[in-house]
């Protein structure tokens, strides 16, 4: 089943065109990686499949149900069914751990004692068990980055959406995200839409790399004998 369909997607800021008709398909369970230079459109992609813009013509549809058509939001952000991870995490700094991943599954209306199973659920998927009661700022770069992580998927979203979520880290912790990220979404189904700069992330990532260039896409590859990399 195709659990994102943007059709014929364009948009323009200032009378400039950022997105130039764009059409991608995302199966259940696929991980596609958009790759290309600062300003190609990549996280304009993301902002419109959040819902947080609305294309100037085209749709999107999640899960087989429209969500934006031709300059109108149908469905907020909140209903689409989704997750996401950007490079600034946005934690909550005055919050523990378990506090930020409760406050979505508290605003989603998940009761008490199901909240709590999916925290210690969640917590225990990304290796942070032990860590439930830090603050942000008492966990290293890469553990906050499994708690943004695990506050997405603690509500069991369709769709994860990550927008360089690994770029300010360095290299060894990133490529080491990467095979987590590969666990978790072998693990929970769930399907990937990832924006990247870095080749290498990409191929590591993806089964599906879409290439942009301009506003455009300019080439896909799918991506065999990805799970010979996970390691
Ligand atoms: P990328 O994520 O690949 O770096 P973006 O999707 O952020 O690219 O941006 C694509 C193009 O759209 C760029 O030329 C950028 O300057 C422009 N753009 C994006 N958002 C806005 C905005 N809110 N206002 C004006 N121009 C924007």
């Amino acid at each position: 089943m195709k659990i994102v369909d943007m059709d014929s997607v364009s948009i323009s800021y200032n009378g400039e065109t950022a997105l130039d008709n764009i059409s991608l398909e995302i199966d259940a369970g696929e991980r596609i990686v958009i790759l290309g230079p600062s300003g190609c459109g990549k996280t304009t992609i993301l902002r419109l499949v959040a819902g947080f813009i609305a294309p100037d013509t085209g749709s999107i549809s999640i899960a087989g149900e429209p969500v934006s058509r031709n300059r109108h939001i149908i469905k907020p952000p909140e209903q689409r069914g989704l997750g996401m991870v950007f490079q600034d995490l946005a934690l909550w700094p005055h919050l523990s751990v378990t506090g930020n991943i409760e406050f979505g599954l508290k605003a989603k209306g998940f009761p008490k004692v199901e909240r709590k199973r999916r925290i210690r659920r969640i917590l225990n998927l990304v290796g942070m068990d032990g860590y439930a009661k830090r603050k942000p700022a008492e966990l290293s770069g890469g553990q906050q980055q499994r708690v943004a992580l695990a506050r997405a998927l603690a509500p069991e979203p369709k769709v994860l959406l990550m927008d360089e979520p690994l770029s300010s880290l360095d290299l060894e912790l990133n490529v080491r995200l990467r095979k987590e990220i590969l666990r978790l979404q072998e693990k929970l189904g769930f399907g990937l839409l990832y924006v990247t700069h870095d080749r290498d992330e990409a191929f590591d990532i993806a089964s599906r790399v879409v290439f942009m260039k301009r506003g455009r896409i300019d080439d896909v590859r799918s991506i065999a004998f990805s799970r010979d990399k996970k390691g």
